[in-house]
């Protein structure tokens, strides 16, 4: 049975941003797009770019931060009381 994230998560409180990429030192290697499994990252002109609403669907899995070697990707979790809050697991 296919899992729908809408019924097994909600977003609450407002996280503001807490992933921030510097495009100056992205390398365009695409390493963040190809782990993030709620496909949050894209590729344009060389560049990654993370997608406007990524606070709405970020799992807060840090995948992202981890691959880019270039240090292009600062991430930070959200405060306490915001963001993904799983309702099984
Ligand atoms: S992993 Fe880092 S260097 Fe590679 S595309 Fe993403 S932000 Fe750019
Ligand atoms: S933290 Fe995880 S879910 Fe969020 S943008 Fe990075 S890889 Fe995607």
């Amino acid at each position: 049975m296919k899992i729908e994230l809408e019924k097994i998560s909600e977003h609450v409180g407002d996280t503001g941003d807490f992933i921030k990429l510097n495009v100056d030192k992205c390398v365009g290697c695409g390493n963040c797009a190809l782990v993030c499994v709620m496909n949050l990252w894209l590729m344009r002109g060389g560049k990654a770019q993370l997608k406007d609403d990524y606070t709405q669907k970020c799992l807060e899995c840090a995948a992202c931060y981890s691959v880019c070697d270039v240090g292009a990707i600062d991430f930070s979790y959200p405060a306490g009381g915001t963001g993904v809050v799983f309702l099984k697991g």
